[in-house]
Order: structure tokens, then C-alpha cells, then sequence
């Protein structure tokens, strides 16, 4: 997206990949449909040291924006749930309009560049295997430390620090958490299983889906509570949002009783879910304020995870070059005129469902504007 804006700006634009093709995170994401956006994009939406930082940028360039590129393109979309927008067909659509507008721009793509090293004289100069390349502005737009079998590495971060910009470290986030042994044994031959949940950490909830995975939790609830969650905070999780499990026993007439109850938790949870749930936390008693203890444990599952499933699941990168060193009109250095950062490898991190690539373009393209 970068690129694309300067190249029309006609700038000399050349993108160094080190990997065979571009855009490999674009083709396996969304389930390799692209959730490429959100039309209810908000900076509440993105963790980041500093919440204002990405406000400029994401104003912008907004989904509307991205949606036209779309459209002009002829790519046909839908949105899936909440405001996420996905490809009807495949996210090579995506990749394919962004290769598509780079040439149009005059974009020169090089391929295999693994990069050795970064100085800078009176410009910069970026040194490959078997290349060198000089340039009076330099961005980074190397991403985070997320999969690493697709080629993440840590470039980003040590080429701040090399130039001796702080960075926020960084941590895995939306990525299935892994509980500890004993909850383990409790829950996760239930894999697979899934309800809709309120799960909350550290002042922020989200309601969806949660699923029971062979080592602990995942699907989306959980996937964007982890980006909030830190060892060794608990997670709280609500199994019956907005509903009153033992509503029905003010009733003098319904028997209070076992089964009376396991029928009233299978409507709110799948049964086998509600049925463990029964077992590991029958109520003390039948009295009322047994009942209104079993209902607040319903509602307050805590649960303190081992950890997560780390940078090989995760989503997206959390952390990073700190905003502080960066303008947020430009994604420019304040200390190092012509270099910026733009996109996951800057401590903004969007939630689950099209925020990272709207960060992504957005950043790119307040840096493209200005190059
Ligand atoms: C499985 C998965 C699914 C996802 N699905 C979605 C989704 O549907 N919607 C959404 O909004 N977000 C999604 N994300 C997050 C999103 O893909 C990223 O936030 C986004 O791609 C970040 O863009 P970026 O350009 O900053 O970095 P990246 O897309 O990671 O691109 C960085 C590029 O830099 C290259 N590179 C790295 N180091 C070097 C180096 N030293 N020299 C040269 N090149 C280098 C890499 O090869 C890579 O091509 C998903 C992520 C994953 C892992």
C-alpha cells in the first residue's frame, strides 16, 4: 500500500522481499479468504502503548477507501459477521489487485532479497546477499514475529534498535490460550465443543464464540482476550451472557433438583458442556443463596491459563517499535529523518476480524503520501 501511494506520486519505489513471492500473510489469511477489513474500523479497536497514535493514519485511510480499491477491481465480497469483509473467493484476489496497482504505480518488486545489513551516510543503504540498494528513505514494513514457518523474523525490531529506537516488546496475540493441567483434565476432552461466551481481562470484554481445544481455549472470545491477557492474570468467562440460569426455580412450583437444573443449563450451553459444568460445580445446596451462588459461577468462570500457543499460532504481534519515536501523520522516525515503520511491526495491533490489515494499509499509506 505503500508503495502503491508513492509510486503514484511518482517516486522510484523498490520492495525487497526476502521471501519467493509477496504477500504470503495476505493468501493464508481469513481461512484464505482475507478478512481484508472492517466496516466499524474505531481506534478502540487496536492495542497499542499509546491509543491515540493510530488515529491519524486510520482516519485517513479508511475502509471505504480500501473498499473502492476493491471494487474498482471488480472483486466480489461479502461481510461474514460484525463488519468483517472477506473475499467471495479467495485472498489471491487481494494479493493480485495490490501486485495489479504496484505495477500500475511503476513499482519495481524484487524477490529472494534477504537483507545483511542497514547504514546510513547521507542516505540509506540496505545491503543484500547480492544486491545493494540506496535510497533517501527507508521503510520497514517487515511485520511481527507471528508464524514463523511463513518466514516472520525479528528484522523490524533489531533494525530499530540499531538505530536506537525503543521498542515495546513484543508478545503473541490472538492466539489460542493453553490452561494449566488440572483444568486440562477438567475440559479438554471436550474439544471441539463451543458457546457463545463473554470472555474478560484487564477492563476489556468481547462477547462470541469460545471452542474447547485438546490443550485449552480458542475461537474468537478467547483469541481476542489473549492479545489483553498477560501471565499471570485469570481470564474471567461468563458461560450464560445476559441470561439467568436458575431464573426458573423462583417458581415455588419447579422442583429443585439435578435435573431440573441440567435442563436448564442445556439452554444456555451445549450439553456435554453443561453437564461438566454440573459435575465439577454442583450446587452446595438448594437453598436460594446456594442457587445464587451456582448462578454467579456460571457467570464468573475464572480461569488462569498456563500460557498460550505462542508466536507459531498467533495472529498478529503485539508490541513493537514504540509510537513514541514515530509521527503518527507519517509512521516517520523523530530521531532518524527518512525511516518509518508501518504496519504489525509498530506497536498497534488491531482485534480480531480485518483491523490488523486496515492498520496495515492505513499506516502505509500515511507513509506513501509523504515519501
Ligand atoms: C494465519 C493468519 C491469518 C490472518 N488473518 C487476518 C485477517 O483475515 N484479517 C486481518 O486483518 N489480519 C489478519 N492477520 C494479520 C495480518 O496478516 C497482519 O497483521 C498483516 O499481514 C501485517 O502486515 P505487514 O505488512 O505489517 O506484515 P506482513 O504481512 O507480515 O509482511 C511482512 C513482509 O516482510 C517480509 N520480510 C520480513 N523480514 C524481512 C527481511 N529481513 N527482508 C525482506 N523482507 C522481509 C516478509 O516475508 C513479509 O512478506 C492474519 C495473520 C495470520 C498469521
Amino acid at each position: 500500500m505503500c508503495a502503491i501511494e508513492a509510486g503514484q506520486r511518482g517516486r522510484r519505489v523498490a520492495v525487497l522481499e526476502r521471501a519467493d513471492r509477496l504477500g504470503k500473510k495476505i493468501l493464508i489469511s481469513g481461512g484464505g479468504r482475507c478478512n481484508f477489513t472492517n466496516i466499524h474500523c474505531q481506534p478502540e479497536n487496536f492495542l497499542s502503548g499509546n491509543p491515540h497514535f493510530a488515529k491519524s493514519a486510520l482516519a485517513r485511510y479508511t475502509p471505504a477507501d480500501f473498499i473502492a480499491l476493491v471494487e474498482k477491481h471488480k472483486i466480489p465480497y461479502h461481510e461474514k459477521t460484525l463488519g468483517q469483509l472477506f473475499c467471495d473467493h479467495s485472498a489471491r484476489d487481494i494479493l493480485g489487485m495490490l501486485e495489479a496497482e504496484c505495477r500500475a504505480a511503476g513499482v519495481s518488486v524484487f524477490l529472494n532479497v534477504e537483507i545483511q545489513e542497514v547504514t546510513r551516510t547521507t542516505e540509506f543503504v540496505v545491503r543484500a546477499a547480492n544486491a545493494e540498494f540506496r535510497s533517501p528513505a527507508l521503510v520497514i514494513a517487515t511485520g511481527g514475529l507471528s508464524i514463523p514457518k511463513i518466514g516472520a523474523t525479528a528484522f523490524g525490531y533489531d533494525l530499530a534498535r540499531q538505530f536506537g529506537l525503543k521498542i515495546r516488546d513484543p508478545w503473541p496475540g490472538l492466539v489460542p490460550l493453553v490452561l494449566e493441567s488440572e483444568d486440562r483434565s477438567h475440559y479438554c476432552d471436550l474439544a471441539g465443543v463451543s458457546a457463545e461466551v463473554i470472555a474478560s481481562c484487564d477492563g476489556q470484554q468481547f462477547r462470541e464464540k469460545m471452542l474447547i481445544t485438546h490443550r485449552g481455549l480458542s475461537g474468537p472470545a478467547i483469541l481476542q482476550i489473549s492479545s489483553y491477557w498477560r501471565k499471570p492474570q485469570s481470564i474471567g468467562i461468563d458461560l450464560a451472557p445476559g441470561s439467568e440460569v436458575t431464573a426458573d426455580f423462583r417458581d415455588p412450583k419447579t422442583p429443585r433438583n439435578s435435573s431440573a437444573l441440567r435442563s436448564q443449563l442445556r439452554h444456555r450451553l451445549p450439553s456435554r458442556l453443561a453437564d461438566r459444568w454440573l459435575e465439577l460445580h454442583p450446587p452446595a445446596s438448594w437453598t436460594n443463596a446456594a442457587l445464587a451462588d451456582f448462578e454467579r459461577q456460571v457467570h464468573a468462570w475464572t480461569i488462569t491459563p498456563a500460557g498460550t500457543e505462542g508466536y507459531e499460532k498467533a495472529e498478529v504481534t503485539a508490541g513493537g517499535v514504540d509510537t513514541g519515536e514515530l509521527s503518527p501523520q507519517t509512521m516517520e522516525s523523530r530521531k532518524i529523518p527518512g525511516l518509518f515503520f508501518i504496519g504489525e511491526v509498530v506497536d498497534v495491533t488491531g482485534h480480531l476480524g480485518g483491523f490488523n490489515f486496515q492498520w496495515a494499509w492505513a499506516s502505509g499509506a500515511a507513509a506513501g503520501r509523504v515519501l
